[in-house]
């Protein structure tokens, strides 16, 4: 069975980042997600998944449907002064974007006075490289499509 739009599919993966190991699944702890309804994946993984059957995979997902393309207007260097507390390298700072809209910056560097705040997402602009152990496909039932969640292993018991 290939994996089709309202797919239940059951995989273990690893992200792969200029040639860096970045996040997976734990050992033993496969991930199940219904199609359409993991918000938590970049787009582009779940239509890399489409099509496929059980197996081992290696999928590239261009940054403009995995985390989008970076956008330096995110990167902005402020005055140590300014902040409302010490920054760290690797803590962050609420703050709003260019529309105004509600950002987290994180900080990725200190230079002297000056901070470097970025909020694009950590993975913006960059090629991502799925490494996937796709183990298991079904079709999902009609009461997990209405849900919009799966039901079982894996999934949401109630
Ligand atoms: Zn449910």
């Amino acid at each position: 069975m290939r994996v089709e739009t309202n797919s239940v599919v059951k995989f273990e993966y690893e992200l792969w980042v200029d040639g860096s190991k970045v996040e997976g699944t734990e050992a033993q702890c496969p991930k199940t997600i219904l199609m359409g309804h993991a918000p938590e994946l970049p787009k582009g993984l779940e239509a890399a998944l489409l099509g496929l059957e059980v197996g081992q995979y290696r999928l590239v997902v261009p940054p403009e449907q995995g985390y989008g393309p970076y956008d330096p207007a995110l990167r902005v260097e402020v005055a140590i002064a300014d902040l409302p507390e010490a920054p760290r390298v690797g803590g962050g700072f609420s703050g709003t974007g260019p529309s105004g809209e509600p950002m987290l910056y994180r900080v990725i560097a200190i230079q002297g006075e000056q901070a470097v705040l970025d909020a694009n997402p950590p993975l913006a602009g960059k090629t991502l490289e799925y490494r996937v152990n796709l183990q298991q496909v079904r079709r999902a039932e009609p009461e997990e499509l209405e849900h919009g969640h799966i039901h079982g292993e894996g999934g949401i018991h109630h």
